[in-house]
């Protein structure tokens, strides 16, 4: 199997190189890895953000491990040149249209969730935000009203056949875990909603062993902090999954915590940490490397059926953190390397 290692810009070398030591530490056998440039840095050795000899690695990969692309020297270029133009790319060249990200809080880190530590250790739940549709891609524009105004709008839409798919993977995702799924929409004022409850109820016939309730989006955001313990994996578009996303990473702690995967219908997935190239922290060894090392491990879960090595992955970093492992942004003193060093250290212990 194939591995494309797409380290990018900033913190995203540093960050990779760690999550690679700790896929070599865990000893699996059949992977092979490919280094592509990515970002800033593909820009500057070529003049474009994703190459063509990029994307075609990541089209012939089985699995693409992703660092970070932003580079503040690259601010003042035309659009189509800047970094972050080479993430879209890849989501839209290949098609990755469903995005998990989980949100957990490892209770050690209870002290640094935007929650009272009480309500924050209930939280253990998977967001699966649709990702090539909704609001972001719809028809938008600016136009003048007949009086002269100003007026900006842009088009809300959705298919039956993108709802279905993003439905079947989050039906998919609450099997591998509590059976449990909550669709969340605004099925009482959008059309897109109401068609989005119709087919998620059509695609629940097959898949009879999961438990499926419904929420409306300003519910669910309120629920989030209220009681997030009632949530095991949340299905919604694009809009709503974008903010409640965000919301739940402060739930759980710092943002060097929190790994994602964006994936298409095959099983093929881009992975990643949520968290941009930080380029006021970029080359002083001070990023926290464990939201890339837990997206290595969804790597092994979702798109490598390695699942056994990813539970051992993930609970390496508990046992690292059990035992006191904290960079900069948790409170403490230890580097990147030192960092992938910990779980490297509670890999070995538990044999
Ligand atoms: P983007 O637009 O790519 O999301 P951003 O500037 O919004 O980028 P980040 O690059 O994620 O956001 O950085 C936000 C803040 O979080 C910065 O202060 C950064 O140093 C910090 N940060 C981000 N990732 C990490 C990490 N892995 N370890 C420690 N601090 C981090
Ligand atoms: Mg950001």
């Amino acid at each position: 199997m194939l591995i494309a290692l797409l380290p990018g810009d900033g913190i995203g070398p540093e960050v990779i190189t760690q999550a690679k030591r700790v896929l070599d530490a865990v000893g699996l056998d059949g992977l092979i890895y490919e280094e592509a440039p990515v970002g800033g840095a593909a820009y500057k050795a070529s003049g474009h953000p994703l190459p063509s000899e990029t994307l075609d690695l990541a089209k012939r990969a089985d699995a693409i491990l992703f660092g970070a692309v932003g580079d503040p020297d690259c601010d003042a270029l035309e659009r189509h040149l800047r970094p972050e133009q080479a993430i879209l790319g890849l989501r839209k060249e290949l098609e990755l249209f469903a995005n998990l990200r989980p949100a957990t809080l490892f209770p050690e880190l209870a002290g640094a969730s935007a929650l009272r530590p009480e309500i924050a250790t209930q939280i253990d739940l998977m967001i699966v935000r649709e990702l090539n549709g909704d609001v972001y891609f719809g028809e938008k524009g600016m136009r003048k009203t007949a009086d002269g105004k100003r007026e900006g709008y842009d088009i809300m839409s959705y298919n039956e056949d993108e709802v279905r798919r993003i439905a079947h993977v989050g039906f998919k995702t609450a099997m591998a875990r509590d059976q449990r799924l909550c669709s969340v929409d605004k099925a009482n004022v959008l059309e897109t909603s109401q068609l989005w409850r119709d087919v998620v109820i059509e695609v629940a016939s097959e898949y009879p062993d999961i438990q499926l309730s419904h929420m409306y989006v300003d519910n669910c955001a309120m629920q989030l902090v209220r009681n997030p313990g009632q949530f095991d994996v949340i299905v919604t578009g694009n809009l709503f999954g974008d903010i409640l996303s965000d919301q739940a990473s402060m739930c759980a702690g710092s943002i060097g915590m929190l790994p994602s995967a964006s994936l298409d219908s095959g099983g093929k997935g881009l992975y990643e940490p949520i968290h941009g190239s930080a380029p006021d922290i970029a080359g002083q060894g001070k990023a926290n490397p464990l939201a890339t090392i837990l997206s290595a491990a969804m790597m092994l879960r979702y798109s490598l059926s390695m699942a056994e090595a990813a539970d051992q992955i993930e609970a390496a970093v508990a046992s690292a953190l059990a035992a006191g492992a904290r960079s900069a942004d948790l409170g403490g003193t230890m580097s990147t390397s030192d960092m992938g060093d910990a779980v490297i250290a509670a890999l070995a212990s538990a044999g």
